[in-house]
């Protein structure tokens, strides 16, 4: 039997291979190693910064050139920790009390990291994982250690995982990730979502339970990990990812399929992405005909400042252009500007201590007042417009004069791109997500002002009833089937579609397929999801008729509860 270890499954799939555990140990290697004179290691850790720093160069552009983007924005962030002139002079002093190369250079990078390592700020925090990597990087070339060859498939686990660790694996080879750590902004995982790798975290202390090589089964949905499976258990999940396999080829069958139901009603099925390359997956692999949200904060993460205006306008041009390469220039790439603050703090937007951050300064707040940071993104957005058809989306808004003032950037944005003689799209829609109770309860009037409406359900459960989406005490509270938050949706798409406006969804909700019937019924007319739930959703409309979909809907919005509803459409399917 094989021993059982439980994380929280945060990538659906099932995935087998052996571990490959991150974070290699180099005490051996230290050991070995035979320092020259003072002189010679000095000059041997000022040449391998040079040195590591040209492999980074060199990986980040083969990266750019296959537009991942992430792990491009990754790798440059660690180059700027190579080539950091208060890098070199630390090392330069730590020779005062060490004679070894490599060791001085884990020292100072050791040293660093502690001070990230006490932040209170779990971002910066988790940024201490990419310092040790750099200081690793640097000593493994010293140590002369190549990167060992990789025969089958590998699940790369680690109590933290160094984001080179994979993304300098090849796709092909990786086939799951575990981590010890609980955080699911790490840039392991925001790789691994990036590319759909079946992904576990949080097995906290679990983690020493596997070695090296040790033959694992994971499953990316519930979070189960079974460690030297016996023949039998192997036999089981065989059959499980047998199914998995034949339902991927039943995917892939509706991949160009409209998502329409049996009596001819089409809803637009498109993608929640954080990169052009996510774009481009959407679309090859899952089918989207666009981009229902660009979650713009992802070209700002992994940097260690700003993004310029000209870098924003290549990352939102190559997801625009991607998007109107499948629909024959119709598919609409809808950007979200940044949804900084909450969960999702950057190292260089001090956003300071907070009591409530997800009741605090962020999304457009920060926006309206960082004249700075707004007016580049949106004059990015206008550019990438001329490349096929872009959208303009305000998160986090509660009322009309947020809408209005930063309505009247985009002027401004428009304005200066005309002096500039830039050329822009003057048709680029603005719209803003629903997300708040108070904009669902005022949707019939900021439907007056806006090109579209966006339901974030992720953000607009959790204020609607007061359940924080993180806490797992209380998850059983968070439920999108809620009668209130069912008549706050029911009450935006309908002032959207009064008003000749069009409502979508970009929460997890849309990727439900039980909600997508009655949101189809409500008159959404888009819903936006992570590529890999596509499919499911496409399959549950086309199996359907509208007239039984709202036969369905009249019965849901009589009833009282939310479980009763949840499980009621779940017996439908
Ligand atoms: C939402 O709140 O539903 C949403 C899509 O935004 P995010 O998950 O990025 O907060
Ligand atoms: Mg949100």
């Amino acid at each position: 039997m094989a021993e059982i270890i439980k994380g929280k499954g945060v990538i659906e799939g099932i995935a087998v291979g052996s571990i490959l555990l991150a974070g290699q140990n180099l005490d051996s290697f230290i050991v070995a190693y035979k320092p020259g004179k003072l002189a010679v290691e000095k000059k041997k850790a000022a040449d391998a910064l040079v040195a590591v720093a040209a492999t980074l160069e060199k990986s980040i552009e083969d990266f750019k050139a296959q537009e991942l983007n992430e792990q491009a924005g990754i790798l440059e962030a660690h180059r700027l920790l190579v080539v950091d002139p208060g890098v070199s002079a630390k090392i330069e002093e730590e020779f005062e009390k060490v004679a070894s190369a490599p060791v001085a250079v884990l020292n100072v990078y050791e040293e660093n990291a502690k001070i990230f390592e006490a932040m209170d700020d779990e971002y910066f925090r988790g940024r201490a994982v990419d310092m040790r990597d750099v200081g690793k990087r640097i000593a493994k070339y010293l140590l002369g250690i190549k990167e060992p060859e990789i025969a089958g498939k590998v699940i790369v686990a680690g109590k933290e995982i160094e984001p080179s660790v994979i993304a300098g694996l090849p796709t092909d080879k990786i086939a799951g990730v575990i981590l010890g750590a609980g955080s699911t902004t790490a840039h392991a995982v925001i790789i691994a979502k990036t590319r759909a790798i079946p992904t576990v975290v949080g097995v906290g202390d679990g983690i020493d339970q596997i070695a090296d090589g040790d033959p694992v089964i994971l499953d990316g949905k519930t979070g189960e990990i079974l460690i030297r499976p016996s023949d039998e258990e192997r036999a089981a999940y065989d059959v499980k990812i047998k199914k998995q396999e034949e339902l991927k080829a039943h995917y892939a069958e509706l991949k160009d399929k409209p998502a329409i139901t049996l009596d001819g009603k089409e809803v637009e099925l498109v993608a929640n992405i954080g990169s052009p390359a996510d774009a481009d997956a959407a679309v090859k692999n899952f089918g989207a005909t666009g981009v229902g949200l660009f979650r713009s904060e992802f070209v700002f993460m992994g940097k260690t400042d700003v993004p310029k205006e000209e870098d924003q306008f290549k990352e939102y041009k190559a997801a625009v252009e991607k998007c109107a390469e499948v629909t024959h220039g119709e598919g609409l790439c809808v950007i979200r500007t940044m949804d900084i603050g909450g969960d999702k703090p950057l190292p260089y937007i001090q956003v300071g201590v907070e009591e409530n951050p997800f009741l605090g300064y962020r999304a457009i707040r920060i926006s309206l007042q960082r004249k700075d940071l707004f007016l580049p993104q949106l004059k990015a957005i206008l550019r990438a417009g001329v490349y096929g058809k872009a959208a303009i989306m305000f998160p986090m808004v509660i009322n009309v004069q947020e809408f209005l003032a930063a309505k009247e950037f985009v002027e401004m944005a428009k304005q200066e791109l005309a002096q500039e003689g830039q050329k822009y799209s003057d048709s680029v829609q603005v719209g803003i997500m629903v997300e708040t109770p108070a904009a669902a309860v005022m949707a019939p009037v900021l439907a007056k002002y806006v090109d579209f409406f966006s339901i974030g359900t992720n953000d607009l459960v959790q204020y609607t009833l007061a359940v924080d989406r993180g806490n797992a005490q209380i998850s059983y509270l968070y439920n999108h089937f809620n009668p209130a938050v069912l008549r706050l949706i029911k009450r935006t798409i309908e002032s959207a579609n009064k008003e000749g406006k069009w409502a979508g969804m970009c929460g997890e909700m849309a990727s439900d397929p039980n909600a997508a019937i009655i949101l189809m019924a409500m008159g959404i007319k888009e819903l936006s999801m992570s590529a890999p739930s596509i499919p499911r959703v496409k399959e549950r409309i086309r199996n359907t008729t509208f007239a039984k979909a709202k036969e369905i809907l009249d019965k849901v919005m009589e009833m009282e509860d939310g479980d009763k509803i949840r499980d009621y459409l779940a017996t439908l399917a």
